[in-house]
């Protein structure tokens, strides 16, 4: 077996010998510890038949890891002065294939069709750059791809806001907008020291397991996501009132408002924080018919 990329000593001699210079505009925090690394692939469950998905492999920390356990792996990373130290750290690894590309940007579905023709199982597994975790994530679910699920590090206030439950002071439309995709759960909490540069903020490993069906069925998915922003527009306020100062002529509604959260069988005067998805998906079939 080769050496591994991610240990301090080999990724600052990498470093060093390409006089490579970090750009924390792009959430360059590299992983310098192996354990954690295999942690996260074990959270993946992946077999030799898995294709992996990783967004910005940096100096191939995890991609090597993730090569050693999966049939392929394909990388998007922004950054092209990473193309050349990519090369050689992973030459050993036959079955990585690096994209240069801004993955925000990149058609996800099309390289799917490309490098995982002969792969029924896909997983997204990533240290994300922590700039842009929420629209990678989102973009990732969608778009509806064929995957598994996503295993990734994101900042821990991130994580705990995406797993979070009602009645929680995290829960929030961030939540339910992954919820009603994926199950969620935080399993790692990472500490700073085993990242270079380290990062300012403590970091967690989530994973998102696609579901079958959305957590909930509603009439409309888009006026969906638009009530439960609304309703936790002003944390404070009750739902009533985040309806009624949110949706358009929601003053001159408010009765019919009433009418809707009555026959959702919801208590107008709750916050929103306190709701499950289900209750939102009431709430939003429910108001549809006036607002749509
Ligand atoms: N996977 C490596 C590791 O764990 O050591 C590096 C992780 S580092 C937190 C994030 C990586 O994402 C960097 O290599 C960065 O250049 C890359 N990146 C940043 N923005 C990106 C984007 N929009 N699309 C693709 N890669 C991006």
């Amino acid at each position: 077996m080769h050496k591994d990329i991610a240990t301090p000593v080999r990724t600052k001699a990498i470093l060093e010998r390409h006089g490579f210079s970090f750009k924390k505009s792009l959430g360059q925090n590299f992983l310098i510890d192996t354990n954690i690394l295999n942690r996260i692939v074990d959270h993946a469950n992946m077999t030799e038949e898995t294709g992996a998905i990783e967004i910005g492999p940096g100096i191939g920390a995890l991609t090597e890891q993730l090569a050693r356990r999966s049939k392929k792996v394909v990388a998007f990373e922004i950054d092209q002065r990473l193309l050349p130290i990519l090369e050689e750290t992973l030459s050993p690894y036959p079955n990585t294939k690096i994209i240069h590309q801004d993955v925000l940007k990149a058609d996800v579905q099309a390289v799917i069709d490309d490098e995982f023709n002969d792969v029924s199982d896909i997983m997204v597994v990533a240290n994300l750059p922590y700039y842009v975790t929420t629209p990678i994530i989102m973009k990732l679910l969608e778009e509806n791809l064929p995957i598994r699920g996503i295993v990734v590090m994101l900042q821990k206030e991130v994580a705990d806001r995406i797993s979070a439950s009602p009645g929680t002071k995290e829960y929030g439309s961030l939540s339910i907008a992954i919820q009603y995709y994926t199950k969620a759960e935080t399993v790692m909490i990472v500490p700073k020291t085993v990242f270079v540069p380290q990062p300012n903020v403590d970091s967690a490993v989530i994973r998102l397991t696609r579901r079958k069906e959305p957590a909930v069925t509603v009439k409309d998915e888009n006026f969906f996501f638009k009530i439960t922003k609304a309703s936790f527009s002003q944390r404070r306020k009750t739902l009533l009132n985040n309806l009624t100062s949110m949706l358009p002529d929601g003053k001159e509604k408010k009765s019919v408002i009433l009418a809707a959260l009555e026959e959702a069988e919801i208590d107008g005067t709750r916050r929103g924080e306190t709701l499950s998805i289900e209750e939102f998906g009431r709430l939003s079939d429910a108001l549809y018919p006036i607002f749509k």
